[in-house]
């Protein structure tokens, strides 16, 4: 296909229903009463909100409308970096949606949950061995809650041996979650300086790590994309001063059946289920970070923890050192069994080969789009790769407009402004699940973009211009947010 994907063409507005109400109107019709007229309850026919009224056809034609304003990985490639938004296959919804899964009450005494808790059991088992770690908390709602559990055993583990520590290493790389977890609890964030080539020099870490600080947090790949080629280094100087390294794995897109972080010195290594392993996020629905860990760590992991006995499946509180109950049950269930489903369908090649397309897919796209944009560092990337919008500065133009441009030839814009150490980042995270196809669309239009940047960038400056919702005044949408309709 020739041409952008972005029209204008045939997407309707979409007034509130309020707005198309007609007093009297209908959305069904009963047959004639039969029985005498009695009058609804007092508590049904007070003042209650005005709904309006609407026909049957009003209403569908609203929701359908409106779900044609949604973009989402179903739609089209999804670039946003340090989010792996890829494509879920449809089969991992269906176990999910599964009566004795989907309908099973949390509160069902274990002999009626069998199936559900050696799903857990075998998701743990499953998550623990791509982690290389050996056990595995289902927990977590999110991968911050995941960092969150890792600090708490962290703070328990030093409490264990008798003496607290104060303060925890962040690269200047990392996810903004990573110091506000370390922070709630109750550790000082200390940033830990990158160097030329994207990654940390264990000399950095040996000069800031002291007895006082109680371990590192590191994301492997990083956020620029870059292999932390030093983490086994990095990992020894931590332990050697009797810290533990906490691995964020939310980039585990990248290495899945390829590295083992538990092999190349990490401790705790959390998981996003809704980005690697197979659930839909972005809208803000029910996420999982699970979190693994070493054999000595992991009487520390939350309780309840699923236990086997003879074939039998449990739930037990009885880990004394536990750090305790996260949420009310066991997580995110749904979410859970999409990841299973996802593993267990892929197996350990499928996912090798995931990780390895989602490299090759980022690097195609650096490769073709490198003289376009500025490289922010200039050598072979993981899963993501990292451009800037300097070279656009002449005219005056930023990774922003170019990025609202970027909806005008119909494509969801990449990460922008992060990560924080490259001024005007582009971050662009393809994913394996994009055909060559899509990506010579994406980058063509990326192409288009720069060249319009010099010949007419006033054209940026107000893109996009095809899109139903124009520029926002994003600074007023955030000091005066107009929250009813
Ligand atoms: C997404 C992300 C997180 C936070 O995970 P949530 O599931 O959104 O809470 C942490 N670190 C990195 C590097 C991430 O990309």
């Amino acid at each position: 296909m020739n041409g952008p994907l972005g029209t204008s063409g045939l997407i309707l507005n979409e007034p509130l229903l309020w707005e198309q109400g007609q007093k009297g109107r209908c959305g069904f019709s009963l047959p004639e009463r039969d029985v005498p007229e009695s009058p609804l309850p007092e508590a049904l026919t007070g003042d209650g909100p005005a709904f309006p009224d609407l026909s049957e056809a009003e209403v569908v034609r609203h929701f359908t409308r409106l779900s044609t304003w949604n973009y989402g990985v179903d739609t089209g490639i999804y670039p946003l970096g340090s989010c792996t938004m890829k494509y879920n296959p449809k089969t991992n919804e269906r176990q999910a949606a599964l009566r004795g899964f989907a309908a099973a009450h949390p509160l069902l005494p274990p002999r009626l949950s069998q199936g559900a808790l050696r799903l857990m059991a075998g998701l743990e088992r499953d998550l623990a061995e791509i982690a290389g770690l050996t056990a595995a908390t289902l927990q977590p709602a999110a991968g911050a809650q995941g960092e969150l559990a890792g600090m708490l055993i962290i703070h328990a583990y030093h409490r264990g041996r008798g003496k607290q520590r104060t303060k925890v290493l962040i690269p200047d790389t990392a996810h903004g979650t990573n110091p506000a977890s370390a922070a709630l609890c109750g550790y000082a964030p200390v940033p830990v300086p990158s160097d030329g080539r994207g990654i940390i020099a264990p000399k950095t870490v040996s000069a800031l790590m002291d007895d006082d600080t109680a371990g590192i947090m590191i994301t492997n790949p990083n956020t620029l994309g870059f292999f932390e080629e030093n983490i086994r280094e990095i990992a020894r100087i931590v332990h050697e001063r009797g810290g533990l390294v906490y691995g964020d794995g939310a980039n585990m897109n990248a290495v899945m059946g390829v590295v083992k972080p538990g092999e190349i010195g990490i401790d705790i290594l959390h998981l996003n289920l809704h980005k690697t392993f197979s659930s839909p996020h972005g809208g803000g629905g029910p996420g999982a970070g699970p979190v693994a860990v070493t054999k000595d760590l992991a009487r520390f992991l939350p309780v309840p923890r699923v236990v086997e006995t003879d074939g039998m499946y449990a739930l037990s509180e009885d880990f004394p050192d536990s750090v305790g109950r996260l949420v009310a049950f066991h997580g995110h269930f749904g979410v859970l069994v999409r990841a299973y489903s996802y593993i267990r369908s892929m197996g350990p090649d499928g996912l090798r080969q995931a990780s390895r397309l989602a490299c090759l897919n980022a690097n195609y796209v650096r490769e073709k789009l490198k003289g376009v944009l500025h490289l922010a560092y200039d050598r072979p990337c993981m899963h993501e790769c990292v451009f800037s919008d300097r070279d656009q500065q002449a005219e005056g133009i930023t990774a922003l407009d170019m990025a609202k441009r970027l909806m005008d030839y119909g494509f969801h814009p990449p990460t922008i402004y992060f990560p924080l150490v490259v001024r005007g980042a582009i971050m662009i995270e393809p994913t394996e699940t994009e055909t060559k196809e899509e990506l010579d669309r994406f980058v063509e239009a990326f192409r288009a973009i720069v060249r319009e940047a010099k010949e007419s960038p006033q054209l940026l400056r107000e893109a996009p211009v095809r899109c139903k919702v124009k520029r926002l005044d994003e600074a007023a949408a955030a000091r005066n947010p107009r929250l009813a309709g």
